[in-house]
């Protein structure tokens, strides 16, 4: 991804074979008002029930897509962070009620983070994807800890975005550029800052 100055970057999260119809929908309209190049935020494992390899007909059009010109954005692998027992109150707050609990990578491991992320490129990779043409990881609900950023920079993705702003991943120490997220969210049926509203 290049970032010009001023730019804006449209991204539609959690594309899945299940969300697939509402995705085209949106792009549909998205292309009415002139945006005709999304980010598309795949899960590859979806709740760890929807399975890239086992839908074809989503492969299939979401190959079309990257065609047209879509880019795809690996976003996690199922998605879930399951709670865990006696988390502190923050940590409970920020993954349970914030993210009800999708925020995947908020806390883990590198070596967690760089075996799920290894796990999406594989199954991207088993679908049929150039996995050259996929530089970016953006983590659910944008919630990434530092070892799991390192995990995404060694596995070779260019950047990551967080709530704030997009980091270039490329260079030796991660460079950062601010940006403001605005969020529409199904859930929360407005238009919010991602702030303010759940997080996808
Ligand atoms: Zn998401």
């Amino acid at each position: 991804m290049q970032i010009q100055s001023p730019a804006l970057v449209v991204s539609i999260h959690d594309v899945t074979p299940s969300t697939q119809a509402i995705v085209q929908e949106m792009m549909d309209d998205l292309k009415k008002s002139g945006i005709s190049c999304c980010s598309l935020l795949v899960i590859p494992h979806y709740h760890e029930r929807e399975l890239l390899t086992t839908a074809p007909a989503f492969v299939e059009w979401l190959q079309e897509k990257q065609k047209e010109g879509h880019e795809i954005v690996l976003h996690g692998w199922s998605h879930l962070r399951p709670a865990a027992a006696h988390e502190r109150l923050w940590t409970r707050w920020m993954t349970q009620h914030y993210t009800r609990g999708e925020g995947e990578f908020y806390d883990l491991s590198y070596d967690e983070a760089r075996a799920k992320l290894k796990r999406g490129k594989e199954e991207f990779e088993k679908a049929g994807f150039d996995l050259n043409a996929m530089t970016g990881f953006i983590a659910p609900a944008w919630l990434l800890s530092k070892e799991a950023e390192r995990a995404v920079a060694d596995e070779g993705f260019f950047y990551t975005t967080r709530l704030h702003g997009v980091i270039d991943l490329k260079k030796d120490a991660p460079a950062f550029f601010k940006s403001q997220s605005m969020v529409y969210s199904v859930s929360s049926l407005r238009v919010a800052s991602a702030s303010q509203s759940h997080l996808e």
